[in-house]
């Protein structure tokens, strides 16, 4: 099995900072030490990781046992061997498939998404921190065999004034051949479906990027309860490629883009297609689908973007949004440890592939793991992940980066008593205004001398400023701490700094 330690040894600098500051010479470190190294946010950059023997051999058994038993499920008894190898430098699994396993462009997504998934955990596991697992077909990249099929179109330009989206809540029912049932896409998981759970997600996102960006919003699902005539089920169920053929019946291309296609998902291909190719015909700025994700491993768990690999034009946009949604999440009471992902993931999904504009796919949780399918039907989570996606895209809009929220040192002051001063409270990050200012008192020299207070700004033009009083004549000392606090419970790790108020000419009072 995977040895549960790895070496972690220092690079060129010769020391390396772990967990608390320390500095250590090299030496081997505990799975748990390079966890709270990287939840330190330290550069992973400076070391060098030793990749166990013993771990690849565990990924090529597991990926071959996978694609052998996905090919089974197929009809095609074939066992494929498949090489692994990790590139620490840019932290990328490689995994290549032998002879008996090549899918066509659009086939296996779901399946590819999974072990990717997979691979990444175990090497996690090993202490490993993985960004993304890049496939190889006998050496070669599946766009190889499909060069037309899988090409990225030439992106259109960025242009920071159209601020249209187009959010996609993921899935839906289709029409399964040749039977011609109705089929959600989604198993059943902890009560609720995939395809149902995430278009309220889409109506929020829709409502935010309408009020916080001034966004135009298209969406690719119908939401109308009436009656889809085909199925005779509700507008709300269907997939996004019966909405675009009702809407636009002689576009073809877009929802019927695999015409030739015999299999029995083919419209579960289409509809994947048909929502960025509508994005296309749409002209918007970005686009946004939303999904919830699933796994064999219950265990796993946590928020997730991809962008497409063969796109990495679209990655600033993915750090973005999920470090949008990391903020916001865990700003939450309750939610200040959920799980999310330190780096963007590049993936292979057709929804983000076919867009010209920035497009990026958001893996809201794991609707596969208890705790996550909880936190993905309370309302508290729905709205604080949205908001974080919408901070994410109209950060990156704007050309900022995502940064923490932080105030930054207050100096020390020192007044006469009868004597005000204002001072500005400098920060850092991008708080959603109305913003409050929090004063408490850490320490008072004269009891009830010090009052707390609250103070709110609507303006984000406008510095955040207090003025310090010393009032009448008395004198002595506060301790003052201090939050700043934005309208989504975003705030500040509290300040603390010294009020002193002295004798008119004199020294401060005891
Ligand atoms: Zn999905």
């Amino acid at each position: 099995m995977v040895r549960n330690t790895l070496q972690m040894i220092a690079a060129g600098c010769g020391v390396l900072f772990v967990a608390g500051g320390a500095i250590a010479s090299p030496a081997e470190v505990t799975v748990a030490n390079a966890e709270r190294r990287l939840e330190a946010g330290a550069d992973i950059s400076m070391t060098r990781w030793h990749v166990d023997a013993e771990l690849i051999l565990v990924l090529e058994k597991e990926a071959s046992r996978k694609v052998t038993a996905y090919l089974q499920s197929r009809g095609r008894l074939r066992v494929v061997d498949v090489s692994v190898s990790i590139n620490m430098d840019d932290r990328v699994i490689l995994a290549d498939f032998g002879p008996g396993f090549l899918p066509g462009p659009d086939e296996a997504e779901v399946f590819l998404h999974e072990l990717a998934v997979t691979l990444r955990h175990y090497a996690e596991q090993a202490g490993l921190p993985i960004v993304g697992v890049d496939f190889r077909y006998q050496g070669k990249p599946l766009k190889s065999y499909y060069p037309a099929e899988l090409a990225v179109p030439p992106r259109a330009r960025i242009d920071a004034r159209n601020q249209t989206a187009l959010v996609s809540a993921s899935h839906g029912l289709v029409r399964v051949h040749p039977a011609l049932n109705w089929d959600y896409q989604r198993p059943d998981a902890f009560g609720f479906r995939e395809d149902m759970i995430t278009p309220p997600y889409g109506d929020a996102l829709q409502r935010l990027l309408e009020e916080r960006s001034g966004s135009g919003v298209n969406r690719a699902r119908n939401r109308s309860q009436d009656p889809h005539p085909e199925s005779n089920r509700p507008w709300d169920y269907m997939s996004s490629r019966y909405h675009l053929k009702t809407l636009l019946p002689d576009r073809t291309d877009i929802w019927n883009s695999l015409p030739n296609d015999t299999d029995a998902d083919r419209e579960v291909k289409e509809d994947i297609r048909a929502r960025p190719l509508y994005a296309n015909h749409l002209g918007v700025g970005t686009m946004i689908s939303l999904h919830t994700n699933g796994h064999e491993l219950g265990a796993i768990r946590g928020v997730e973007v991809y962008y497409h690999g063969d796109k990495p034009d679209d990655r600033p946009l993915a750090e973005s949004v999920l470090c949008g949604m990391r903020e916001l999440i865990r700003a939450q009471p309750g939610y200040e440890n959920f799980p999310a992902r330190q780096d963007a993931s590049p993936g292979g999904h057709g929804e983000n592939r076919i867009g010209t504009m920035p497009s990026v796919l958001v893996e809201i949780a794991y609707h596969s793991n208890a705790e996550d399918s909880v936190a993905l039907q309370d309302p508290v989570f729905r709205e604080a992940s949205m908001k974080g996606v919408e901070k994410g895209v109209r950060l990156f809009r704007e050309g900022k980066t995502c940064e923490p929220f932080v105030l930054q040192q207050i100096p020390d002051i020192s007044l006469a008593a009868g004597t005000s001063q204002e001072i500005t409270l400098p920060f850092a990050g991008h708080p959603q205004f109305p913003v409050t200012m929090e004063f408490t008192t850490a320490n008072c020299s004269s009891p009830g001398a010090c009052r707390p207070s609250k103070t709110t700004f609507d303006d984000p033009n406008t510095p955040i400023t207090v003025l310090m009083r010393c009032r009448g004549s008395l004198t002595g000392d506060a301790r003052w701490s201090v939050v700043l606090r934005d309208v989504d419970g975003v705030a500040t790790a509290p300040v603390e700094f010294q009020h002193t108020c002295s004798k008119p000419g004199g020294s401060p009072a005891a």
